[in-house]
């Protein structure tokens, strides 16, 4: 078991030029799909508590959970706080021993957003935590919250230069053309924006919205500062098609180690592909 702070998790791969894969969990296998991929890939992860699985499953027990699986692992794992829009959830994440938190001031005015954002990074950098925020507002439906296509704006390079002055965040999630969920048309991601951002902020920028981006434009933005991409969606989709894969063959297949053993075995290979993309294959021995 190899718990590593989110900050230097990422510092290691900003510098490198590879990104560290941010993937979603929501039960026990897809905790186990995401440990059994990085460990067949040799990869440093992250593994991500987002709002949705907070409300079904509970901060604390997916912590537990995510503890236990890892402890046999011979990978560095962070676990990680995603899209928080609670100062109190964040700190009790940071007291349950995450290592890495998000707080989402995205939805707030710039000021409110810099000022609790501000307090975050304090609490956690005190106990060597990593710390995210967000400038410019993501598209698409993230748990229960949905920000229209036309509202996405893409950070502007002085925002994100303000923001990080005021707050001095570990790393900084901007918005460069992805949304969350899957797209009706490929996105084009705002490469220059991104380039410009990272040599005015110089710390490592997170992209969100992951999932179905074309593989070549993953490549481009990684080069270009990103060194934490999220992935949900593609992974919910893989692991629901092994179920399917099972019951769509047997309806009465009610044996749910079967069914979602198979999730967890097509989740699995979906990681590891994202793992080879983002080309944090191998890098586990960086953290030795
Ligand atoms: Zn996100």
């Amino acid at each position: 078991m190899r718990f590593i702070s989110g900050k230097d998790m990422l510092d290691k791969a900003w510098k490198e030029g590879y990104a560290v894969g941010a993937f979603s969990a929501h039960n026990a296998e897809s905790i186990q799909a995401i440990l059994m991929a990085a460990e067949a890939e040799q990869a440093p992860v992250m593994i991500q508590v987002g709002q949705r699985v907070i409300h079904y499953m509970g901060l604390e027990a997916m912590k537990v959970m995510i503890d236990t699986f890892a402890k046999h692992t011979n990978v560095p794992v962070c676990i990680h706080l995603d899209h928080s829009r609670q100062y109190q959830q964040t700190m009790s994440a940071i007291q349950l021993g995450f290592q890495s938190v998000m707080f989402d001031g995205s939805s707030l005015s710039f000021e409110e957003n810099a000022s609790i954002t501000r307090k975050v990074v304090e609490a956690a950098r005190a106990l060597h935590i990593g710390s995210e925020g967000e400038i410019g507002k993501i598209g698409g439906t993230e748990d229960d919250i949905t920000v229209d296509e036309e509202d996405a704006m893409i950070t502007t390079v002085d925002d994100a230069v303000r923001f990080v002055e005021a707050t001095d965040v570990d790393y900084l999630a901007v918005s460069i053309g992805t949304a969350h969920g899957m797209y009706k048309k490929p996105p084009k991601l705002a490469l220059e924006r991104l380039q410009e951002i990272t040599d005015a902020v110089k710390r490592p920028i997170v992209l969100h919205g992951g999932s179905d981006v074309p593989d070549e434009q993953i490549q481009q933005a990684i080069p270009r500062g990103i060194a934490k991409i999220n992935v949900d969606t593609e992974l919910r989709q893989a692991f629901t098609q092994g179920m399917l894969d099972v019951l769509l063959k047997d309806q009465e297949e009610y044996h749910l180690a079967v069914s979602l053993g198979r999730g967890r075995q097509f989740m699995q290979a979906k990681v590891q592909e994202k793992i080879r993309l983002f080309g944090s294959s191998g890098r586990a021995q960086d953290f030795r």
